[in-house]
This record gives C-alpha cells, sequence and structure tokens, in this order.
C-alpha cells in the first residue's frame, strides 16, 4: 500500500522554480532516499510535504487523504513526522528531558523557545513511551546527560528520538548523517533501518549518495528541481544522468 503519494508538486519563489513537478510514491514500510546536489530542492520538497510550505500545484497525499495545505501540526498529529536538517535538540537539556518534550505535537518548537515540562498531558503515559523510546534508540545510559555533551552521532539518535515520540507512522530525516564519522554513520543507519523493522516508513534527505546506498531499498534522484531517476542503489549509481548532475557540479564548484 502506498503510504505518501506526491503528484507532480512545484513550488516557486517567486522567479525561482525551485521544485518542478515532482511526483513520487513510498509505499508503506519502505526506506527511501531523495538525493540530488546542493540547491536541487530536497529541503523544499520536504518542507512541502510536511506543510512547512505550500505548494504552488499538485497534490500531497498520506494515507489515502489529501494534506496539501493542512498545517504542520496536523499533518504530524497524522503521524508525518520529520526532523530538521540541522540538529533540532535542546542543547541544555537532559536527554530524558529532550525526548520527553518531543511527546508535544512541537510542530512550531523553534516559534515557541520555552516550553514547560510541567504542560505535558498524562505524564506516566509520557514517562513509559520516553523510557521505551531511550531504550529502543541505545541512549538508556546517557538519559541524565546534558544533550550538548553528547558526541555529533549520538545527538543526531537523539534528534530522531524526540521526533518517535510523535509517534510517526511515516518519518522523515533531513541529512541525518551529514556531518558524522563513518562508525557515527553506520550506527545511524543501523537505528533507521531498525526503524523500519518496527514499521515506521521512513523517507530520507542526503546530499552524499554512497552515505545512503546501503540503508535505502529505493533511491530517488533530484536535480534542478526535476527528478532525474529513480531506482535502487546500483542503478542509480550507474545511470548517466546521475553521474552528471554529481560529478557536473563537483567541477563546477572546483572552478
Ligand atoms: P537542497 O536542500 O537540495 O540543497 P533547497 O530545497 O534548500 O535545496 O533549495 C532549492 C532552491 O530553492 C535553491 O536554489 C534555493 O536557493 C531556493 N530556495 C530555497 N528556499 C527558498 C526560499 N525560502 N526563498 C527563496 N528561494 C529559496
Ligand atoms: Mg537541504
Amino acid at each position: 500500500m502506498t503510504i505518501l503519494a506526491v503528484n507532480n508538486v512545484a513550488k516557486r519563489f517567486g522567479k525561482l522554480a525551485a521544485v518542478k513537478g515532482i511526483t513520487l510514491e513510498i509505499p508503506e514500510g519502505q526506506i527511501r532516499a531523495l538525493i540530488g546536489p546542493n540547491g536541487s530542492g530536497k529541503t523544499t520538497m520536504f518542507h512541502l510535504i510536511s506543510g512547512f510550505l505550500r505548494p504552488t500545484s499538485g497534490d500531497i497525499r498520506f494515507q489515502g487523504h489529501s494534506i496539501k495545505g493542512k498545517r504542520p501540526h496536523q499533518i504530524a498529529k497524522r503521524g508525518l513526522v520529520r526532523t530538521f536538517q540541522l540538529t533540532s535538540i535542546y542543547r541544555e537539556m537532559t536527554v530524558r528531558e529532550n525526548v520527553t518534550m518531543g511527546h508535544h505535537i512541537h510542530a512550531g518548537r523553534r516559534a515557541r523557545p520555552r516550553p514547560t515540562l510541567e504542560k505535558l498531558p498524562r505524564f506516566e503515559a509520557v514517562e513509559e513511551s520516553t523510557g521505551w523510546i531511550l531504550d529502543f534508540m541505545g541512549l538508556s545510559d546517557e538519559a541524565e546527560t546534558t544533550a550538548r555533551l553528547l558526541p555529533a552521532g549520538m545527538q543526531r539518535v537523539l534528534s530522531i528520538a524526540t521526533a518517535l515520540a510523535v509517534r510517526p507512522t511515516l518519518l522523515m530525516l533531513d541529512e541525518p548523517l551529514a556531518g558524522l564519522n563513518p562508525t557515527e554513520k553506520s550506527d545511524v543507519a543501523q537505528k533507521i533501518a531498525s526503524l523500519r523493522d518496527h514499521g515506521i516508513t521512513i523517507l530520507l534527505v542526503e546530499h552524499d549518495v554512497r552515505s545512503v546506498l546501503s540503508v535505502c531499498e529505493l533511491i530517488t534522484v533530484i536535480d534542478f528541481g526535476e527528478k532525474i531517476a529513480e531506482g535502487t542503489a546500483d542503478e542509480v549509481t550507474s545511470n548517466p544522468a546521475v553521474i552528471e548532475a554529481y560529478l557536473g557540479k563537483q567541477s563546477r564548484h572546483d572552478a
């Protein structure tokens, strides 16, 4: 069954066509990567799907219902939850407090800088859920550690953990592996795979093709706001259009 259907979605910023009619379908239980060079429209796609931006045209369906024009917190409540490109954790809170806070439907967490733990509903249930998430994500030993003291890889795992608190059925991760060393990358990738094994569908955005190859079942490649390829890791990495998109950018970048 298709959990997310993006149909011919476009987004303009004034004169700039950032996304030019992208269609993609994600079956339930898949780990899908959306990759593309810098500026290709990946983050914009993320904002469109999660309701932070409204498409100029096209439609987006989640579990069969259109979510076009719905607000981020409404979409999150339905089970489509995202993380932000830069780790979205409260650096001065402990690991446990971060996951506890995640139980807020926190679409506007950046706009609300001072939420309070006391305002959380049903504290026992939240406490139990927090314990489960910490355990599942391998963060129990660090539960009382201040978030900023964690190594980068664990901070990334923590930001995924806070998103789990919203009970996603589809979890969108923006560059979850970026800036991590190889060991951290493989740790986080393993965590992502285990989420899928627990029935959570994953859509992740990455700039670097190589880091997603081992994790993802299907890869969608975009360039200049258009889909240029879709397939398995082998298909995508041997696709001339994909090679050109990346190498072309690289050589222009080096010049
Ligand atoms: P990626 O995440 O793939 O690096 P983005 O989705 O961030 O790419 O950006 C795609 C294009 O849209 C870029 O040219 C970027 O400069 C432009 N863009 C993104 N957000 C905005 C915005 N809010 N206003 C104007 N242009 C934007
Ligand atoms: Mg981006």
